[in-house]
């Protein structure tokens, strides 16, 4: 799950990593209440507004802009709330800005000595083990450093047996070319955001750019945070802060019945148990022609109910043109997922596109005879090339 930066920086602050002061606003009259709070709490003269959208790239759309007088504070938060910002990681519409976050300046005194860094931290899927990847070169694309410079690109490999050292820290603000009190404060900074990393169970978090101040302070000037939705259930402060506006509305509806649905731009339904096999389907409706709709996992009960829900869902996209059911019958028989169907497509009155099902494994020869003669306009199939072939067809 994704969360906005005003999210991750409190989840930051929490674990003792120094980030800028800053309130979140959804209306230019409390943008403007805040930046006066701002104006007594820090020494800022100026403030910073940001889009909160769950997208990088705002800087280059116009999502975030400096602002110099309350006057200003006021006219860019009415710009930018209500704007569809379209970012070099959104689509060509854009997210709708709904809140900004007026944070307090923290470039401006002494704007030359400021330096950017690169810090994120995560999973390496090919060790099991968390690493910290960091840069000097801060504040830009970091693929765009990746590919340019790799050499300016480190790595390091945390043990979990003994967690995060002191000389990995260090090697982070040694790479950095710090010194004196920078260079410490980098190494509390580094030792603080894996423990925040750790401790609330994220997949990502990602810092770009880091700050070192004229004053040799440390800071997070943003922060995109990703945690595994998986241990949700023991961080509740962070599940609350899920926001469902910044997701496909489809695909909230399928998470209410357990179902893994991402919506994709083709015209071919599917509905498949296992993540494996919905790959494997998806590249069949390729090879026949068509482009998938959706990847749908059912999961492995897929019983009337869940298929009933399943169909619903893939019919709330009105490009879908031909539904293909791929459902392996290892632990749940093949006749029990027809019958399934059978219910599920009389309870749907208005499923009037070509449906394609294909069972195979226990009883997998009863199910297709219990559909044939189920008196539906449903093709059936127990190989996938059959299948396939009557994707095709219906194509045409
Ligand atoms: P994004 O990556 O979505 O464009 P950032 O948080 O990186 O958003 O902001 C873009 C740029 O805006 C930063 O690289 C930095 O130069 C500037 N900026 C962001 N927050 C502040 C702040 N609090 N004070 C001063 N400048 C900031």
């Amino acid at each position: 799950m994704n969360i906005h930066e005003y999210q991750g920086k409190s989840i930051l602050k929490k674990f003792g990593v120094v980030v800028p002061e800053g309130f979140v606003a959804d209306s230019p009259d409390k943008a403007v209440e805040m930046a006066k709070v701002l104006n007594q709490k820090t020494a800022t003269k100026f403030w910073v507004i940001k889009a909160q959208v769950h997208a990088g790239g705002r800087g280059k759309g116009g999502g975030v802009k400096l602002a110099k007088s309350l006057d200003e504070v006021h006219n860019i938060t009415k710009q930018i709330i209500g704007m569809r910002l379209v970012t070099p990681q959104t689509s060509a519409k854009g997210k709708l800005v709904q809140r900004v976050l007026v944070q307090q300046d923290v470039y401006y005194p002494g704007a030359s000595e400021i330096q950017e860094f690169y810090i994120s931290v995560l999973l390496n899927r090919q060790t099991g083990r968390n690493m910290i990847v960091y840069s000097p070169q801060g504040g830009m694309d970091i693929e765009y450093v990746a590919e340019e410079t790799p050499e300016l690109i480190f790595k390091e490999e945390i043990n979990p047996a003994v967690g995060i050292l002191p000389f990995q820290c260090q090697k982070v603000a040694y790479n950095f070319g710090l010194e004196g009190k920078a260079f410490k404060m980098m190494v509390k900074f580094v030792e603080a955001l894996y423990k925040a990393y750790v401790g609330s169970d994220a997949s990502l978090f990602e810092i770009n750019p880091v700050v070192k101040t004229s004053d040799d302070q440390i800071m997070a000037v943003d922060a995109k945070v990703a945690v595994d939705n998986n241990a949700l259930f023991r961080h509740c402060d962070i599940a609350e802060m899920r926001d469902l506006n910044e997701e496909d509305p489809i695909e909230v509806e399928a998470s209410k019945f357990d179902l893994n649905y991402v919506k994709l731009d083709g015209n071919v339904g599917c509905m498949v148990n296992g993540a494996g096999l919905a790959m494997a389907t998806m590249d069949i409706i390729k090879l026949s022609g068509g482009e998938p709709a959706n990847f749908l996992d059912v999961g492995g009960s897929a019983d009337a109910k869940r298929v009933e829900e399943a169909f619903r869902i893939i019919l709330k996209d009105p490009n879908v043109e031909a539904i293909l059911v791929n459902i392996f019958g290892g632990i749940v028989r093949c006749d029990r997922v027809a019958a399934g169907v059978i219910e599920a497509v009389k309870s749907i009155d208005e499923l009037d596109i070509p449906l394609i099902v294909r069972l195979q494994g226990t009883n997998a020869e009863e199910a297709k005879i219990l559909i044939d003669e189920s008196g539906m306009k449903v093709q059936s199939a127990i190989a996938l090339e059959d299948a396939a072939k009557l994707v095709t067809e219906v194509l045409k």
